[in-house]
């Protein structure tokens, strides 16, 4: 950071020690020592046992109640907060859970200094109860708490649990919620969140059958166990591992009972296996010189990458002891186990640590040092996970971070394969860079999300882009701030000051504060409150011999501290960083006369969390001072180099029925983030009919950052294709056209904002007016019966459409309602989706209802409503993607599109359509354990019409169907269909093969979209 500035300080910095001295002065917290005895019962998936635990009141206040944690009881039912989370992210494996897989805590008796005192429930949370003291425990009093306890272990849904019989025992006793300055933090277990407990010491006792390993937190206090665990250890080491089973060998008859003790805790985790390999190791601290054993336990399934994990502990452990402060405790471990938290890796316990899932020996080391830095990032330092989840995550993965960096040169926190990132331009010499992209293009499109808030309020994806990756950025901005050292002296002192205590954000600003002489309220206060970042702007450059001044203006309210670079082209002359401020100051720099500066950029080494960069460069010559170099890439989707106007070029091929194949170039411009101004072209020569065809679109796109508009997009597009292949014949000879359509469209589309980001509620309008003109629609043949001439038909199409979006889990549901103008007609139509799940069962019925009604007379017949979707011919606006639009070709003839009546009977025979009103229910109804394959049946209400005039109003059919998710592509095999649709296939010229239709909707895959919308 730049130093200057230094002279106000000297009073800051005396009043900030004495205020920080005196907080630590004022500091308290809650003791709890626990001595717990269990019994495993692995036939019955049972733990019984009995706990003490000596609660001593350290608060100035006199308390009348403890809030008590029981979580085992989260896997008791649907109604608790774990499985209603687990639900709204997602997951329905829980919720379909059957009454032998959940879990739960019962035979709970408490008594305080052995009177019986009353538990009471929460009304929300079944983990969560109070137990009420007859006698008011004083400040400073002890207490003995005890209670006999039964756990029902769960199926593994989560962290705590069993997978066949390995046991993975986490949040499995009674536990007092956290009592601190800020009062009780009663907290429901939760998968996307994590804890906060007491510290104390722990005896825990466990016995079970005796062929387990068992690996525990703490130091495992029975000789002969240690002696044993020792032996397979170094039996495993001189042996290669050739099994390969992953059965469970018959459980000893007689019992073993194992002692473990660990001090300075708030937590205690075992796991035990019966087929456990052991592998063991050890380190000397460098500063004590204190020896730390380390042990790994794994089954047959990891053993390959998993006999080396012992190396990877050493060092994390040696790592985090030299950069933040030294282990505190003997042993530090980690478990080859089973996870079902959203996307987590591992998950940490004090001195244990346990792995779900696959991992090569990079990825294996990259969570193992995670997880063992965690021992210092919550297990040593306390700070509240569960509303302050940066404060774990977020530094643990800065520091992870540097471990990658130090030990492979690189960081690889999102696990991306090098040539993605490669591909997408993005630069992998540092996770750094990747989070970079990533939080611009949230930042851009209004998704990213202040690294500070309670781990409930964050969308899926931001509990891991923000809490984990954008906060480690945040924490190496700030180490760039301070310097390298100054950073590492600072966090030395945190570890130092709150090893084994709590801690908050106000706590780590106060200590910086104390140790710089600074103020951090820009960075504790706003920083990590704040979404966008700050927004410094570059201005009014002016030169002279060896300085030139910039006008620097701060856009934001956050004085963020800030670096300026001179650059020529892309080489940085010379860097400097300036303390922030809010409103305009003007910089001065010195320069070498003989460098050539190009240009004056703010945060070149995009070290900064600022999201809107546009106005950070300056040219220091010529008269376009703020345009962009333009910059072409090959085949690449490209991340935006803000200092680029970036094109990619890419040969692209494309075939249809009609046109054949195609040949030709495409281009775009950068799609992350999502640019102002996006454009594709992708014009083509179709070898078929020797003729242009393609597509393109230019796009504007505004995301407000205040008010009820999310996101507007207006965009123009262009396209045009053959839509047909027509023999004609004339005198003595047979013409092939191919008429070719011209599509021209306008369209608006506003999202409207939510109120809470991690809602899934969203609504969204479009507007769009189209216009199509089809060459050759009309031809004519003169006396000699020659094709003497064409001419287009041309139409135009206003469209109004509301979308409605609610997908949730157990009722996902969607709505659009559309209203349709042209030039003779006005119609309207309502399409709602949803899915009924079988009882108890993730797999269900997928619901279409559709209703379509013209308001007074009806068009041309292509604009009536199809019974089946729509085919080529009836897709009026030329949205949809046909591989054979109006063929004559059995086969390609057959593909519908998921509109209107949607029946799966491809026909669409004039009268089986309406120019009055249609309403239809298409149902798919899943196989239970049978994938891709489903039944239908749709039923239609088709009212009078000329269309439809000698229609039976009722119209059904059914049959069985091939589909892969999310509606890309499906094949249906009509059993049954009503009269009108049977008659329409001639049993003289058709098979049942000419009944069989496909719905192929490429449009879904339209990357672009994806990207710029970002549904996550
Ligand atoms: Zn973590």
């Amino acid at each position: 950071m730049h130093r200057s500035i230094a002279i106000i300080s000297a009073l800051i910095v005396l009043n900030l020690h004495q205020s920080l001295d005196a907080q630590l002065t004022g500091y308290w917290q809650q003791n709890v020592d626990y001595d717990i005895s269990v019994t495993l019962n692995d036939v019955n998936h049972t733990l019984t046992g009995n706990i003490t635990m000596l609660y001593t009141n350290n608060s100035p206040d006199e308390l009348t109640f403890i809030w008590m944690h029981l979580w085992p009881n989260a896997y008791k039912d649907n109604h608790t907060a774990f499985a209603k989370q687990k639900v709204l992210t997602g997951s329905t494996d829980f919720y379909f859970a059957k009454d032998d897989e959940r879990g739960y805590i019962d035979n709970l008796e408490f008594s305080v200094n052995g009177t019986v005192v009353p538990l009471t429930y929460d009304a929300e949370n079944p983990d969560i109860a109070k137990i009420t003291l007859f006698k008011p425990i004083a400040s400073g009093e002890t207490v003995s708490i005890t209670t006999p306890f039964r756990v029902q272990i769960p199926k593994c849904f989560s962290r705590m649990g069993r997978v066949g019989q390995q046991y993975q025992m986490t949040q499995w006793y009674p536990k007092p919620a956290v009592y601190d300055k800020k009062g009780w933090h009663p907290i429901p277990y939760l998968d996307q969140g994590e804890f906060y407990s007491e510290f104390g010491n722990f005896k825990v006792q466990i016995t079970l059958p005796e062929n387990y390993i068992v690996g525990a937190s703490g130091d495992l206090k029975t000789a002969a166990e240690f002696d044993k665990l020792n032996a397979l250890a170094d039996k495993t080491a001189a042996t290669t591992l050739t099994e390969t089973s992953l059965d469970f060998p018959p459980s000893s008859t007689t019992t073993k009972t194992l002692q473990y003790e660990l001090k300075n805790s708030h937590d205690f985790a075992w796991f035990a296996d019966k087929r456990f390999h052991v592998m063991r190791s050890s380190v000397v601290l460098p500063e004590s010189e204190r020896t730390v054993l380390t042990y790994v336990y794994f089954t047959n399934q990891h053993k390959e990458e998993w006999i080396k994990a012992c190396d990877y502990v050493n060092r994390s452990v040696l790592f985090y002891s030299e950069n933040v402060g030294e282990y505190p405790w003997n042993i530090a471990q980690a478990v080859d186990g089973t996870l079902e938290v959203e996307s987590a890796g591992g998950m940490e316990y004090p001195t244990i640590t346990v792995l779900g899932g696959d991992y090569d020996a990079e990825s294996l080391d990259n969570v193992v040092t995670h997880e063992v830095g965690h021992n210092w990032f919550y297990g040593i330092i306390g700070s509240n996970e569960r509303e302050h989840p940066w404060m774990d995550e977020g530094i643990n993965s800065y520091y992870e971070n540097r471990y990658m960096d130090a030990y492979y040169n690189r960081g690889n926190a999102l696990g991306l394969p090098t040539f993605i990132l490669d591909k997408l331009g993005v630069d992998t010499n540092n996770v750094d860079n990747v989070q970079y992209h990533m939080y611009q293009t949230m930042a851009r499109q209004n998704k990213a999300q202040a690294i500070n808030l309670h781990s409930t309020d964050y969308t899926m994806i931001n509990y891991g882009v923000g809490v984990y990756l954008q906060s480690a950025y945040i924490m190496k901005y700030l180490e760039d701030n301070l310097g390298t050292d100054e950073f590492d002296r600072i966090m030395r002192k945190y570890y130092k000051t709150y090893q084994f205590k709590h801690v908050y954000p106000e706590d780590m600003k106060a200590l910086f504060e104390a140790e710089t002489g600074e103020n951090f309220a820009w960075f504790f206060d706003m920083i990590i409150n704040d979404a966008l970042g700050p927004d410094y702007k570059i201005s009014k450059f002016q030169k002279g011999k060896t300085a030139m001044a910039v006008d620097i203006t701060n856009k934001s309210e956050i004085p963020a501290s800030f670096s300026v670079s001179l650059m020529e082209g892309d080489s940085v002359l010379r860097t400097d960083w300036f303390r922030g401020f809010t409103g305009s100051q003007t910089l001065y720099f010195n320069y070498k006369p003989e460098w050539n500066v190009t240009h004056l950029k703010i945060d070149a080494q995009r070290k900064m969390p600022e999201s809107e960069r546009e106005n950070n460069t300056i040219q220091t010559a010529g008269i376009f001072k703020t345009i962009e170099p333009l910059q072409v890439k090959f085949i690449v989707l490209g991340v935006d180099n803000p200092d680029r106007t970036t094109v990619t070029v890419s040969p692209i091929l494309g075939w249809n029925e009609n046109n054949k194949f195609m040949l030709g170039l495409g281009l775009w411009n950068a799609a992350m983030p999502t640019p102002a101004i996006d454009f594709v072209a992708a014009p083509m020569y179709a070898f078929g009919t020797s003729e242009l065809v393609g597509q393109g679109s230019i796009g504007y796109n505004l995301y407000p950052k205040k008010g009820f508009i999310n996101r507007l997009r207006i965009a123009e597009s262009v396209s045009s294709y053959s839509y047909g292949t027509y023999q004609l014949l004339t005198t003595g000879e047979t013409t092939t056209i191919f008429p070719q359509y011209l599509k021209l469209q306008s369209k608006a589309e506003i999202d409207f904002r939510k109120k809470v980001l991690s809602n899934k509620l969203s609504h969204s309008i479009s507007y769009r007016n189209v216009f199509i003109r089809e060459n050759d629609a009309f031809f004519s043949l003169d006396d000699n019966g020659d094709f003497v001439e064409s001419y287009a038909n041309e139409y135009m199409v206003n469209e109004v459409a509301y979308y409605l979006k609610s997908p949730t889990t157990l009722f996902p549901q969607f709505l659009k309602v559309v209203g349709e103008m042209g030039d003779d007609y006005t119609k309207l139509s309502l399409t709602y989706n949803t899915k009924i799940h079988y009882p108890g069962m993730t797999k269900g019925i997928d619901v279409r209802l559709f209703a379509g009604a013209f308001l007074g007379e009806a068009g041309d017949d292509k604009h009536n409503f199809t019974l089946a979707g729509n085919n080529g011919y009836y897709d009026d606006l030329y949205d949809e993607i046909y591989l054979g639009r109006n063929t004559s070709d059995r086969l390609l003839a057959n593909q519908i599109s998921l509109s209107d009546g949607f029946f799966k009977v491809p026909v669409y025979n004039y009268g089986l359509n309406s120019d009055n009103m249609l309403a239809a229910g298409n149902f798919e109804f899943a196989i239970p354990k049978v994938p891709l394959i489903g039944l239908f049946a749709d039923v239609a209400y088709v009212a009078p019409g000329t269309a439809a005039e000698n229609l039976d109003a009722f119209q059904y059919d059914a049959g069985v169907m091939i589909r892969l998710p999310k509606n890309i592509f499906a094949i249906y095999f009509p059993l049954v269909m009503s009269a009108n649709l049977a008659d329409a296939f001639d049993p003289e010229t058709t098979t049942y093969s000419d009944k069989i239709s496909f719905m192929l909707s490429l449009n879904t895959l339209n990357i672009f979209e994806i990207i710029r919308k970002l549904e996550f």
